[in-house]
């Protein structure tokens, strides 16, 4: 925000406060918690800002409840289990063991995707003898899968019902607060030090001047600052910039996760456990998922990454498509929308990891580069790396050492290149590079890492995903006729609406036929599933940094892409953002065509702290 006018913050003091509560400092918060207080109830071990008391934690989300964030999974949960024992049986909501898996090659029954000469001389060969192979609907179910894939043992969770859970366990420590409905606007920094955290103004306009009511925010200072704000967090993407990157490493890869929970029909034959992957269909780009939780509810829906080269991916029709495919739809005719909602998962994976600590912070979970890209496991390995954290500044509190680089090197970084969090990162590291070349050398190039324990891999390293976005004109070349999408264009610049809808229909998607309970439009989603909010009083939290290349630039993906239509046409080709409409999925970092000048890892949007968004645990 502008400071023209000197701004008086209070300020707090904490012995180590965390940005985020995702499973990254759920898992550094629930093993920390059981460690600072004796059985008896004395500290067992001394505040340093409160003497006589045990450390004072604090943790601020962003989000306006404990758990609104996105993401249904299946996970081994190896790092759940070694921190909950009874996981299993404690009762979760919506928790359920992993039954069958499948892994599911989806056909197009409608031609409308693009598929490369390779990919549809494989689906001729598929259909022409597809009397020998487990295929029905369209769709071939892979007879064996590697076993890297497999999450035997393992369980579906919905994430905002376990993390209530474990917030609520946390919290029943009396050891650590959690604030949600609180975001972190920077990283406090001195002489390359951090030292705390500026929590967001309030009562300020859409470009954070002062307003009605503003409240500045409060700065925190801590010994410790844990930095756990996930794949697009602006306090590591703050980090990112201040410290730079280690040498070689680049932030990339992402993909848009958007799902649905669905009550599934009351004659549904899927049983709770079951696990469908699948890949090939809407695009063969686009993965697909769908998780079965007790009580006929499931979790589906789809990953559109960054290096899927349409200048339109809107995912929101692509998961109506998906949700449509035979395979899918004899099983979801009849279900109903409980929740819906949007996030993005980072895929640099070891590629993209920071530096992992600083002289007082240190980094975990997925924007610490833990998510697992070959396996497509985050939770776990983003509990462990907040399990490492937490054992090494039990640690060096015990020992009295000072959070200085060198010390949470030594505890906290190498526990972290020790464990199987590390190992399987390396194994992982360049299974996904083959996507660069394509889908069929994506899948390929995955395999063969998966299969030699990564000692090979196919493709080349990333580039920067807004080096990839082509034009509208050469995405859909020998689909739409170049006169076809000039009359697109101008029909939507005069209805002030994005081109996607007129793209897909004219390229051959059928029309979704809306039924108001499952397929429903996007603004229904926003409102029914998502149940999106945005407080008042706070600043616009996706800015166009340089209006002058939003003006020249021909694609306008961030308005194609958004995720929320929070990003809509606006007057002199510089877009209109509706805080009100913004599900915070941050996938407007990465969906725009036009580098930033001052840093070409970057592109011209910028996504900072901000309230609101989701209002759903069930995700
Ligand atoms: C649709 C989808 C499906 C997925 N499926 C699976 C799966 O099946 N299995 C699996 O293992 N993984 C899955 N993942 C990945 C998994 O969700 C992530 O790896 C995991 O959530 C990472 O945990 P984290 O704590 O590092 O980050 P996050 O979960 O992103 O948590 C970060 C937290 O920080 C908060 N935050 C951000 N900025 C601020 C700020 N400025 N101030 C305060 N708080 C802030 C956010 O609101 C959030 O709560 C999926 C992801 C998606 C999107
Ligand atoms: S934000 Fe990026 S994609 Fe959007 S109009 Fe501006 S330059 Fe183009
Ligand atoms: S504006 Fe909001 S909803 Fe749209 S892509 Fe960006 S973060 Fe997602």
């Amino acid at each position: 925000m502008s400071e023209t006018i000197p701004i008086e913050r209070l300020r707090m003091d904490a012995d180590i406060v965390c940005v985020g509560f995702g499973p990254a400092s759920a898992g550094f918060l629930a093993t920390l918690s059981k460690q600072l207080v004796n059985s008896d109830g004395t500290p067992a071990v001394e505040s340093v800002v409160m003497p006589g008391m045990p450390p004072q934690v604090l943790c601020y989300e962003r989000a306006d409840d404990i758990g609104f964030g996105v993401s249904g999974i299946v996970t081994r949960a190896q790092a759940l289990k070694a921190s909950f024992p009874e996981i299993k049986t404690a009762g979760i909501p919506m928790a359920a063991p992993v039954g069958e898996e499948k892994v599911l090659y989806l056909l197009d029954p409608h031609g409308a995707s693009r598929r490369s000469a390779t990919l549809r001389a494989a689906d001729a060969l598929i259909r022409l003898t597809k009397w020998a192979l487990p295929f029905e609907h369209h769709a071939l179910n892979l007879p064996w899968t590697p076993s890297f894939l497999h999450k035997h043992d393992g369980m579906i969770l919905s994430m905002g019902q376990f993390m209530q859970w474990v917030g609520a366990q946390v919290q029943g420590t009396g050891a650590v607060q959690i604030w949600p409905g609180t975001p972190v606007s920077e990283a406090l920094v001195e002489d390359r030090k951090v030292v705390g955290v500026r929590l967001l103004d309030q009562g300020v306009d859409k470009k954070g001047n002062p307003s009605d009511g503003f409240t500045p925010g409060m700065d925190i200072h801590a010994a410790l600052t844990v930095v756990a704000d996930g794949p697009v967090g602006p306090i590591g993407r703050q980090l990112d910039e201040q410290f730079g990157l280690p040498d070689g490493h680049r932030i990339r890869d992402w993909a848009i996760g958007m799902k649905f929970v669905v009550d599934l029909p009351e004659d549904t034959p899927l049983k709770a456990g079951t696990v469908l992957h699948t890949f090939g269909y809407p695009e063969p780009e686009i993965f697909g998922f769908l998780y079965v939780h007790p009580d006929r509810i499931a979790s589906l829906g789809i990953f559109v990454p960054s290096w899927f080269d349409s200048p339109a991916r809107t995912a929101y029709r692509y998961l109506q498509h998906w949700i449509l495919h035979p395979y899918l739809w004899r099983h979801l005719k009849g279900a109903r929308l409980r929740s819906w909602g949007a996030k993005t998962l980072g895929e640099s994976g070891k590629h993209g990891e920071p530096h992992l600590a600083g002289d007082g912070y240190a980094r975990i979970g997925e924007g610490s580069g833990s998510t697992n890209v070959l396996t497509g496991s985050g939770v776990d390995e983003a509990w462990a790396t907040g399990t490492q954290l937490a054992e090494a500044v039990v640690e060096l509190l015990k020992a009295g050492k000072p959070f200085t680089k060198q010390n949470l090197d030594e505890t906290y970084v190498q526990r972290r290149r020790a464990s199987w969090v590390e190992a399987e990162g390396r194994i992982a590291e360049k299974s996904r590079d083959g996507f660069q070349k394509g889908v069929v050398t994506g899948m390929v190039g995955m395999a063969l890492a998966g299969m030699t324990n990564g000692k090979l891999s196919l493709g080349s390293a990333p580039v920067q995903p807004w080096k990839r976005i082509p034009t509208v004109e050469d995405y859909f070349d020998g689909k739409i006729s170049r006169g076809e999408i000039a009359k697109i264009r101008d029909a939507c610049k005069t209805g002030n609406v994005p081109l996607h809808g007129a793209l897909m229909d004219k390229a051959g998607w059928p029309a979704i036929p809306f039924d108001g309970q499952l397929l429903v439009s996007h603004q229904d989603a926003l409102l029914m599933g998502g149940k999106v909010q945005a407080p008042h009083g706070c600043a616009d939290h996706v800015v166009f940094l340089h209006p002058e290349l939003c003006e020249k630039c021909g694609e306008r993906i961030c308005i194609e892409a958004c995720s929320g239509q929070a990003i809509y046409p606006g007057d002199a080709g510089v877009p209109n953002f509706d805080r009100e409409k913004c599900v915070h999925c941050g996938a407007c970092i990465w969906n725009c065509s036009q580098a930033n000048p001052e840093n070409p890892e970057r592109m011209n949007i910028a996504f900072r702290a901000g309230a609101g968004g989701l209002h759903s645990a069930e995700n």
